[in-house]
């Protein structure tokens, strides 16, 4: 099976410090980096889903080698850290569910981010953020990240300009900080036209089974549309780095997001260069001390 020409990387990552990055230009049903059709067939969503199988057989293969490595070298503090951003109804969920579901659910980590507690908003805002880190040798998935608190507060007017500015310089610093301590990043915004979430938020309305999902104020947010829309920009320009680049997943087709979505994840495992450790013991001397071990020794 070919592959596309260009990486997946390349396609989707918003230029280091945002210069020339138009959030508006990407539209959210193309479909970037995906074959011709003469290698996609006829039914591309099938494509797609068998694509990410194979890729998540993949990941797998290297997660383990990542857990495997902070093993023997717990110092080395390696992880790889996903973060993923979107407006309401964006497919965080969806990706999280049949992307990082084809891995192994015990190298995994994921955490969440609400509305910050009483106690949480006491603290400076990355402090929830370092309490959620993966452990090394775990691959983490962040739904929502701290790059809420250059969205919500900015929309909202909840602090004052100079303080949600000042963050843009914190989150770069941090992100390096994170990057010297082992953390791969891979940060990912999916990106959904005002279009699709109202089909979206509809669906959710129309089906007694996805109210739970529903929240009145989302319709708020979504009043807000271009506000949070500039937000993203700028926090995709600002925070896009050489060493943490932000990709923008074109999301309004899921599946074409989930092969997107994988296809990054598979392309930076590949740049972390990960490899099974050598083994600390004599594989030979084992294997004899093992098989010379007979018959079974008698009970006490
Ligand atoms: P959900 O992801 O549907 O559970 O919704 C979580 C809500 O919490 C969203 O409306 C987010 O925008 C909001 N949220 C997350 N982090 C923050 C933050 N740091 N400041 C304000 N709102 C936030
Ligand atoms: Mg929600």
């Amino acid at each position: 099976m070919s592959e596309p020409r260009r990486s997946v990387r390349d396609l989707l990552r918003v230029p280091a410090g945002g210069t020339g990055f138009d959030l508006g230009a990407i539209h959210p049903r193309t479909t970037p980096g995906l074959p011709r059709a003469g290698v996609v067939g006829t039914d591309p969503k099938a494509w797609a889903r068998a694509r990410v199988q194979e890729i998540g057989v993949e990941l797998g293969r290297q997660q383990e080698m990542l857990f495997a490595s902070a093993k023997v070298d717990p110092a080395s503090g390696r992880r790889l850290l996903l973060v993923l951003q979107a407006m309401d109804a964006g497919g965080k969920d969806g990706t999280i569910r049949r992307v990082a579901g084809t891995m192994n659910p015990l190298g995994l980590q994921i955490r969440s981010f609400g509305r910050p507690t009483e106690k949480e908003l006491s603290h400076h805002f990355l402090w929830r953020i370092r309490r959620a880190l993966p452990t090394p040798g775990y691959v983490g998935v962040f739904n929502r990240s701290h790059y809420e608190d250059v969205l919500v507060p900015r929309v909202e007017s909840l602090v004052p300009e100079h303080t949600w500015r000042a963050r843009y310089d914190e989150i770069n610093e941090f992100e390096q900080e994170l990057a010297d301590g082992g953390v791969t990043l891979l940060k990912v915004f999916l990106h959904i036209s005002y279009d699709e979430q109202l089909e979206r938020l509809r669906s959710r309305l129309d089906d007694p089974e996805k109210h739970w999902k529903y929240e009145p104020a989302d319709v708020d947010t979504r009043a807000r549309w271009a506000d949070y829309q500039a937000a993203y920009a700028e926090a995709l320009a600002r925070c896009s780095t050489s060493g943490s680049p932000w990709f923008v997943v074109p999301a309004n087709r899921k599946w074409y997001r989930d092969w997107a979505v994988a296809s990054l994840l598979r392309e930076t495992f590949a740049g972390m260069h990960l490899t099974y450790p050598a083994p600390r013991f004599d594989v030979d001397r084992e294997r004899r001390r093992l098989l010379d071990m007979r018959p079974e020794p008698a009970e006490v």
